[in-house]
Formats: structure tokens, C-alpha cells, sequence
């Protein structure tokens, strides 16, 4: 009774959401803040002053939405840890953002340059399904966000899956040789996952200047808000590269199903194309609102971040000294191992006491954990358990 294609498919794998028992949930890398006061007070208000809205259907292309990502990535440069902040509350919500001197856009991003969909998983698929073919090998690394194969699959793109080197950055060079011969396009999340580790924009721009003109480059910078450096102000110099975000991670918005790419116009129509001919109406009408409120008060989520880059930096430091290896990290999470414990029993160790943390199975990183970083006291209670591993 199956179609000849679902051979090919081999659906993701989420972080576990066991309902047997409440655990603090550090495996799937969301948000432990919840979102701005002002995102809830939104929601509340576009229901209670705007029911009929939720009999219509929702505007298909986000326009407010879309304006609002903008304005955001204008005022925040991008990265949202590294924004400045004038007044508001203590919280961060109602401050004026600022973009650092080293994040400022050279340019202003306008809604033209923005797709938003259903989630940047969502958006992702409509990217893989605009730019890339069966015939050549999309290249990424061999170890990244383990949803671009279930979609390689999904759509029948072969893939060309590159070690990452020994010290688990991108083997830029092979990447390049092999998008090169292939005459194809690229794509990796930067800061890479889960290895929470990222190129400068410098490397990515020397990277792009050398791959196919004519085939798209994707950065996907899900994590890039926790401290990485952003590929934006290279929409400047490159027509062929697409830069996928989303609201899971640094805008506390995993339940809202919200991801955005910003490239230049005409790859944004073509991924528009592709959503109007699969799903019109990819964000409903309460998560519209909810994102709109979200960007307009980035400086709440400017705390947040800076608040998980705290909590990261001194969790790494509290592992290292108890002898873990760990890789510097750009993003919510971090990676690890130690000599002599298994990745996966101290994944169980962990879990036993009521926390859960990710471990993947995968050859070359079995014998590391992934985990999520979260509030002051999901760490401490975390860090009473890994004291005496
Ligand atoms: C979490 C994540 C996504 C998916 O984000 P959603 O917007 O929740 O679908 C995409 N890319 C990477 C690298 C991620 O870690």
C-alpha cells in the first residue's frame, strides 16, 4: 500500500518528552526563560478583542511579522548577547536595543529579504526543495543537525557528508573541494550543532567566495543569538546565500512554531512559490501575534541570552575542573565527555536523578552528551549530580 518513496524516508529523531515523570528537560536545547510578559499579554488581547480572527484564515505571507523580524535584526545586529541595552526594565522588556560595533548590519534589512514559515524545520524543507537537485551532491558535514539528511531523503537530494576535523571544526577545504566538483550547493548550522562551535564571518565569507556562485550556500543560525557571529552583512556581498533563523532557541519560542530565513529577494520568492504550493497559511494567526510582540521587545530576550551565556560559561569551567572535556561553546548548550565514562551511562546517571540530557548513538560522538544549558538552578541541581560522576 506505500508509495515507492517512503523508502526513503527516515523521519527525525526528537529529544525525548516523557510524560511518566516531571525531569528537567536539558536534552532538546529550548529556552528555560519563558517568553516577554509582553508576548502573553499579546496573545491574550488578539483572542479576547480579535475572536473572529481565529475563524479566518491568517494573512499567508506574515507581513507584520515579517516587519518586525526586520526591525529586530536591525536594532539587535543579528546577535542578541552581544546588543546593548538603554533602560526598560530589569528584565530586559521595553529597553532600547543597539546592535555592538562589530554586529551592525552595513545595511537595513526590509521584509523583502525575509520568508517566515512554520517553524525554521518548516522552512528548511521549503529551502531544500527550492535550491537543490537530485542530480549532485549537497554538501554539509557529517556531524550537524541531523534533520538536513531526513530531508535529503525526503526529497531525494544525494548528500556528501564531510568528517569534521580532529578538532571538530568544519573541514572547510574538503567541503569546498567536494561542492566544487559536485558543482552543488552547501549548507551547516553555524555555530555548528552538537558540537556548539562556529566559524567567524570572516571564515564563512572566504568559504562562500570559493564555493559555486551559481548554487545556494545555507547557514542555518539557530544558535547564533548565544554568541556566535552572524552571516547577515554578508547578504551584502553574496547573492547566493540564505541564512535560516529561528524563534525556538533565543526567543524562548519553541511551542510557537516560528523560523525565518533573510536572503536576498528573489530566493525569498522562491521559497514563497514553494509554500504556496504546499501550505498557504504556514503561521497561524496567535503565533503571528506572538512573534510580532517577541521582536518588538528583543530587549527581554537580550537578558535571556546573556543570562544562558552566564549559566554556560560557568558550567564549563565547573566541568572542566572536574575533569570533563568540553569545547567552547557558542550556544545554549554544550558538548562533552569524559575518560571513562560512557556517554551513555552517564546519559542514564543523569536521568535516574530526574534531569534529562541528550546522547546521541551515533558513531563518533557515542561517547559524548549534549545538554542544554538552563536556569541557575535547573544548572546547580544539575551540577549536585555530575559532582560525583
Ligand atoms: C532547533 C534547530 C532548528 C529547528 O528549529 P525550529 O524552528 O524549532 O523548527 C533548526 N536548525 C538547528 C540547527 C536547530 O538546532
Amino acid at each position: 500500500m506505500l508509495s515507492k518513496r517512503m523508502e526513503n524516508l527516515h523521519p527525525y529523531v526528537p529529544g525525548e518528552q516523557p510524560k511518566d515523570r516531571v525531569y528537567i528537560k536539558l536534552n532538546a536545547n529550548e529556552n528555560p526563560y519563558p517568553p516577554s510578559p509582553k508576548v502573553i499579554e499579546a496573545v491574550r488581547q488578539a483572542a479576547k478583542k480579535h475572536p473572529e480572527k481565529l475563524g479566518l484564515y491568517p494573512d499567508p505571507d506574515s507581513n507584520e511579522l515579517k516587519e518586525a523580524i526586520a526591525d529586530m535584526l536591525n536594532k539587535s545586529g543579528g546577535v542578541l548577547s552581544r546588543a546593548n541595552l538603554e533602560g526598560g526594565k530589569k528584565n530586559g522588556s521595553g529597553a532600547i536595543v543597539s546592535p555592538s560595533e562589530f554586529d551592525k548590519i552595513p545595511f537595513v534589512v526590509t521584509p523583502e529579504m525575509i520568508y517566515a514559515g512554520n517553524g525554521s524545520d518548516e522552512v528548511l524543507s521549503f529551502v531544500f526543495y527550492a535550491f537543490f537537485d537530485s542530480d549532485r551532491k549537497l554538501v554539509l558535514p557529517e556531524h550537524t543537525y541531523s534533520f538536513y539528511p531526513v530531508y535529503g531523503g525526503f526529497y531525494d537530494i544525494p548528500l556528501a557528508k564531510i568528517p569534521l576535523k580532529e578538532d571538530w571544526t568544519l573541514d572547510k577545504e574538503k567541503m569546498l573541494e567536494t561542492a566544487n566538483s559536485e558543482g552543488s550547493g552547501i549548507i551547516f548550522a553555524n555555530p555548528n550543532a552538537p558540537t556548539s562551535i562556529g566559524l567567524s564571518r570572516d571564515q564563512v565569507r572566504e568559504m562562500i567566495k570559493k564555493a559555486p556562485a551559481d548554487k545556494v550556500f545555507v547557514v542555518d543560525e539557530a544558535y547564533v543569538d548565544f554568541g556566535g557571529e552572524s552571516c547577515i552583512p554578508l547578504l551584502a556581498e553574496f547573492q547566493n546565500l540564505v541564512i535560516v533563523r529561528t524563534t525556538s532557541k533565543s526567543l524562548c519560542g519553541a511551542g510557537q512554531r516560528l523560523g525565518y530565513l533573510v536572503a536576498n529577494k528573489e530566493l525569498v520568492q522562491a521559497v514563497t512559490t514553494v509554500k504556496n504550493s504546499l501550505n498557504h497559511f504556514p503561521i497561524d494567526f496567535l503565533a503571528q501575534q506572538a512573534g510580532i510582540a517577541a521582536c518588538r521587545d528583543a530587549g527581554y530576550y537580550v537578558k535571556c541570552a546573556q543570562n544562558v551565556a552566564f549559566e554556560r560559561d560557568e558550567f564549563i569551567d565547573f566541568l572542566r575542573e572536574k575533569g570533563w572535556f568540553v569545547l567552547d561553546s557558542q550556544t545554549n548548550f554544550v558538548f562533552c565527555k569524559k575518560d571513562g565514562v560512557s556517554g551513555e551511562e552517564a546519559y542514564k546517571k543523569i536521568k535516574e536523578e530526574g534531569i534529562l540530557v541528550r546522547h546521541f548513538a551515533t558513531p563518533g560522538i557515542e561517547e559524548y552528551l549534549r545538554i542544554t544549558i538552563g536556569t541557575h538552578e535547573q544548572m546547580q541541581a544539575l551540577r549536585a549530580v555530575m559532582e560525583e560522576m
